[in-house]
């Protein structure tokens, strides 16, 4: 397979590590609790606001990875799906997490990608503040750009903090998103077997 990195669609800017500044978030975290009735210079509770700049740091910083795509020598024009890849993200509304299932597909056209990519691509959009609707289809986009496919499916599976832990209180609730490209979107057998490959009970 022949290899072409420049063939790939502009990854969008990473959040910039180098802009952040971690005191800050420790500080503005410890006025955060305090504001809200919570005793950080107790012993337990000490560390806590360092911990919650990191972890929030930790949930904006996707990995890096190097996106090349390949010739697709061999003509294979069946889907290619990855099921349940786990992601995690943040609502923008709330700061808080949403954990789902990521199921994501193509038809290939004369460009295919290494399969691992299919779930870097999820976690690089995820690792930022999202809303899940525009999460699923930068994915998509993404794909459909960098592939030229014939086909794009991604839909993702999530629960959301926001809605299971305050507000409707809805534990165990999911909400799910699709976003469809070219023959997943136009032909239904084509869109069928997605789901039925991706195993996605709809
Ligand atoms: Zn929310």
């Amino acid at each position: 397979m022949t290899a072409a990195p420049g063939h790939v669609a502009e990854l969008p800017a990473r959040h910039e590590a180098a802009a952040r500044d971690l005191g800050a978030a420790r500080s503005a975290a410890a006025a955060l609790l305090t504001a809200l009735g919570v005793d950080v210079r107790s012993g337990s509770l000490a560390e806590t606001p360092a911990r919650m700049a990191r972890a929030l740091d930790e949930m904006l910083t996707p990995r890096d990875f190097d996106v090349t795509t390949f010739c697709n020598d061999e003509g294979y024009e069946q889907l290619v799906i990855e099921r349940e890849i786990g992601f995690r993200s943040l609502c923008e509304h709330h700061f808080l997490p949403f954990v789902g299932r990521a199921y994501v597909a193509y038809l290939p056209g004369d460009r295919i990608l290494g399969l691992s990519k299919l779930a870097r691509v999820v976690e690089l959009f995820a690792h930022r503040p999202q809303v899940q609707e525009r999460l699923t289809q930068q994915v998509a986009n993404w794909l459909n750009a960098s592939l030229e496919p014939k086909g794009v499916g991604v839909v993702l599976v999530a629960e959301h903090m926001c809605m299971t832990l305050r507000g409707a209180r809805a534990i165990g609730s999911t909400t799910v998103t699709s976003a469809l490209h070219g023959l997943l979107l136009t032909d239904a057998r084509a869109r069928e077997e997605f789901f039925f490959l991706a195993g996605i009970r709809h």
